[in-house]
């Protein structure tokens, strides 16, 4: 029986972040993974949704630059060499992130974690205990719920389609869904998206679901609005896939994008009294859970599942067990976060509609749309809206929300702004920057 500090179970971004503070603290660590070191970030979420999105970003380049004088024409785009070297890249990637661990003397073990009281672990033959164990499992994707599941995939297959699918539904309305849906229609899959309501994008501020919904559309894909998958039959890669408004969909992938959740069953929790809420680990502002020695991060826990909130989670927790900080903790307000659609969405704060519910009259939005200066070579124009809402005498900025070129990078700093309290004038009194889109942030009237 080997003994830890702490024991991370899921080698994802919550896990390691939280096992390497630990051992840089000095303590004995270990990192429990069934899968591939890095998790659902590096192999099948952020990292390689990435490579797509840059891919497709690179056709609609292509598509622009005679826009610029170039003579250039899309001759053809070879998905499986895409795939090929981004299945390399990841490779690499899970390399260093061993390497890393090695580095720091934490222990990996390969397996599926169990509990088997609140001080020890399962892992194959093997059991180890821990003073501190973390819950750091993540999430998996939801299958469909109607009659031919077995023929769908979700995000994780998406990822291992070798091949590009010439014709593509994806079911979902959040993340995944559009910025799945967004890659396929851009390299050229003709891609159909399946929402149970009006609009993707729901929970985001009303005019940028709607701008994002609106562009789908314009984009060439075919929306099928207020709909479900009522069954899908036929077999690989030649599949019906009915509505329940009794549209039929002939195509060769339906990839089911329509929410996660936490892989929690298989743990074996109940050993330990670890309380569960609507299926994610429930936890203090600490990460603590109900018993004392076991934590939770992530995507588990059902608050904002993101890549970056988990790691900074983690290394909080590290921090405040073995680092002396014993308030550390994580601030889950304003999180600022980019969904990767064409253009990229980026919003931190809270809603025009949550700001209204909260401060009543006080709001004030302000509000710009333009075409970036990059479509003033070309017909074909993508505008940028923002939106900054502001509430009280002094129009403290609460939110801010924007789809455009290039806002995926613009957020970050604004966002630092808004933590910090800035107002509208603290914007104003900001020289801008010219020519960028970002300026409009900051000369608002
Ligand atoms: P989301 O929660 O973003 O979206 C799922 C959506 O699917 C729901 O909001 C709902 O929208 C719709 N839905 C739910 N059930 C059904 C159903 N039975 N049929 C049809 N539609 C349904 O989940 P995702 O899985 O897309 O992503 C999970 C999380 O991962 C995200 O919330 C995000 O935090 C994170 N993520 C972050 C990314 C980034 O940072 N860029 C990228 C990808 C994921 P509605 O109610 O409108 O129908």
């Amino acid at each position: 029986m080997q003994h830890y500090d702490l024991i991370a179970i899921g080698g994802g971004s919550g896990g390691l972040a939280v096992a390497q503070r630990a051992a840089l603290r000095g303590q004995r660590a270990a990192v429990i993974e069934r899968g591939k070191l890095g998790g659902t970030c590096v192999n099948v979420g952020c990292v390689p949704k990435k490579v797509m999105w840059y891919g497709a970003h690179m056709a609609e380049a292509i598509e622009q630059a005679p826009d610029y004088g170039f003579d250039v024409t899309k001759n053809g785009f070879d998905w499986n060499a895409l795939v090929t070297k981004r299945h390399a890249y990841i490779k690499r990637l899970n390399g260093i992130y061993a390497n890393n661990l090695s580095t720091k003397d934490i222990d990996v073990f390969e397996g599926d974690a169990k509990f088997v009281d609140a001080k020890t672990l399962q892992v194959g033959e093997q059991q180890l205990t821990a003073d501190h164990i973390v819950i750091a499992t993540g999430t998996t994707p939801n299958e469909l719920s109607a009659p031919g599941a077995e023929h769908c995939i979700t995000s994780d297959g998406f990822f291992e389609l070798e091949q590009q699918p010439e014709t593509a539904v994806v079911v979902g309305a959040g993340y995944i869904a559009v910025e799945l849906a967004g890659v396929l229609n851009a390299l050229g899959t003709d891609t159909h998206l399946v929402i149970r309501r009006d609009n993707v994008l729901r929970s985001f501020d009303t005019e940028i679901s709607d701008y994002v919904t609106n562009k789908l559309e314009a984009d060439g894909i075919t929306l099928h609005r207020n709909a479900e998958v009522a069954e899908v039959t036929g077999s690989a890669g030649d599949l019906t896939a009915t509505l329940n408004n009794g549209t039929q969909i002939q195509t060769n992938a339906v990839v089911v994008a329509t929410g996660r959740h936490a892989p929690l069953q298989e743990l074996n929790l109940d050993v330990t009294g670890v309380a569960t809420d609507r299926g994610f680990v429930v936890t203090d502002e600490y990460q603590n859970t109900n018993v004392e020695g076991i934590y939770a991060i992530g995507d588990n826990t059902g608050r904002a599942p993101l890549t970056p909130v988990a790691i900074a989670a983690g290394r909080r927790l590290a921090e405040r067990l073995f680092g002396g900080q014993t308030e550390a903790k994580l601030d889950y307000d304003n999180i600022p976060t980019v969904v990767f659609t064409h253009p990229p969405v980026g919003t931190v704060g809270i809603t025009e509609a949550e700001a209204r519910d909260r401060h009543g009259d006080s709001v004030k939005v302000y509000r710009s749309q333009f075409n970036p200066m990059n479509y003033a070579m070309s017909e074909h124009k993508v505008p940028t809206l923002m939106r900054l809402i502001v509430t009280g005498e002094e129009e403290k900025v609460v939110g801010i929300h924007m789809v455009g070129d290039g806002c995926d990078e613009i957020l970050q700093g604004f966002a630092v702004a808004l933590k910090m309290g800035a107002t509208k004038a603290d914007l104003d009194n900001t020289v801008a920057i010219h020519p960028t889109s970002a300026e409009e942030l900051v000369t608002m009237t």
